[in-house]
């Protein structure tokens, strides 16, 4: 049976980009051998990498005043990476609480300077972005998750600030246009909308570095990656390669405008049919706040959950169980999710309200 996947990271990619991998996994583009084989400092990759992150740019409508990364790590190594190149010891940079990942980004960034939480939504568990804040006219920077992976939130207008804003992008990157020039760094780890696990994809503009008086191990300097044209270790050459493809079909598709009006289409049909089920299923979430990406809800009746989740399980449906410590029903809807699949699950749902209720 097809699976209709749903899984939150790693999750669905287009069906032509595994395509494309399998086949460069045998041989790239009438090169003789494997992607897996090919050097990183041949002219076969320095192609690939110059192509992703053209495209990122492109995407984005960032012009020179940016530079684009590939890094390894995962985003977790940027909750880190961020402060060591960005906030000196003594300084302050200013923190949105908004989540899990917003929460540990602020542990992480303790350990390298002052943190200043300027909002957050822990009272009401992560269900609402908290917008009311002021920031600390000295901060360094201020640091946002545009997209809550786990509780389901996300920020529809960014914050007006003439401080630098770092955002962790990492569950809904490529999948909306903004004006990419209010941000001074951007990262997000490949997974979702990107690609394949182990590759980051960081955005950064050029004036916000070498502002910090601590020495910065090679690996971790941006500015270092940047003079090394993200060349300077072994990169994760297929995770790279992966998300080259990627942005290819992101772009073939008609771009970030068009991924925007396939999410909203996936997101109203779930979100209104949560709302009409209101017997049956509630989600916590403010409405304002709903995260087009990852979609959090419950069964009103807590032991209906099991028994909703094995009949998703029986249809084909993967990855709709909620984070560990959430709980209720997760559905992700990432860019290479079809709307079928969406729809599929609102029918499922209906008969099972209309069973139960
Ligand atoms: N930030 C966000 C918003 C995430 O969703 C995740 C992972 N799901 C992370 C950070 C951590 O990413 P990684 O596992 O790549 O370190």
């Amino acid at each position: 049976m097809k699976k209709h996947n749903f899984n939150s990271g790693p999750s669905i990619l287009p069906t032509i980009v595994l395509q494309q991998a399998a086949q460069a996994i045998q041989e790239l583009d009438n090169t003789g051998l494997s992607v897996l084989e090919i050097g990183h400092r041949t002219p076969f990759f320095i192609a690939i990498m110059e192509e992703a992150k053209s495209l990122v740019k492109e995407l984005m409508l960032l012009d020179d005043a940016y530079e684009v990364l590939f890094l390894h790590g995962g985003a977790t190594t940027q909750f880190m990476q961020v402060p060591m190149n960005l906030l000196n010891q003594t300084a302050t940079a200013a923190y949105c609480d908004d989540g899990v990942w917003g929460s540990k980004a602020v542990k992480e960034a303790s350990l390298f300077g002052n943190v200043a939480v300027v909002a957050s939504s822990k009272d009401k568990n992560y269900t609402y972005i908290n917008k009311q804040f002021s920031i600390p006219e000295q901060a360094a920077y201020l640091h946002i998750t545009t997209n809550n992976t786990v509780e389901g939130t996300q920020w529809h207008s960014i914050p007006e600030t003439n401080v630098p804003i770092v955002a962790d992008m990492s569950s809904d990157i490529f999948s909306r246009p903004m004006n990419f020039k209010q941000f001074s760094v951007i990262y997000a780890g490949a997974q979702k909308n990107m690609g394949a696990a182990g590759v980051n994809v960081l955005v950064i503009k050029k004036e916000i570095l070498g502002k910090v008086n601590r020495p910065i191990p090679a690996i971790m300097d941006y500015q270092k990656h940047i003079e090394a044209g993200s060349l300077m270790n072994t990169p994760p050459v297929f995770a790279v390669y992966v998300a080259l493809l990627t942005l290819r079909w992101i772009k073939a598709e008609g771009g970030l405008v068009e991924m925007e009006k396939r999410s909203r289409e996936k997101a109203n049909l779930l979100y209104s049919t949560i709302d009409a089920l209101s017997d049956t299923f509630t989600a916590h979430v403010a409405k304002e706040d709903r995260s087009f990406m990852n979609a959090v809800f419950f069964l009103k009746n807590p032991t209906h959950e099991t028994p909703f989740l094995e009949l998703c399980k029986e249809n084909g449906m993967v990855g709709v169980k909620g984070y560990r410590t959430v709980g209720g029903v997760r559905v992700s809807m990432y860019n290479a999710l079809p709307l079928e699949s969406v729809a599929t699950f609102t029918e499922l749902m209906k008969d099972f309200a209309q069973k139960n209720s």
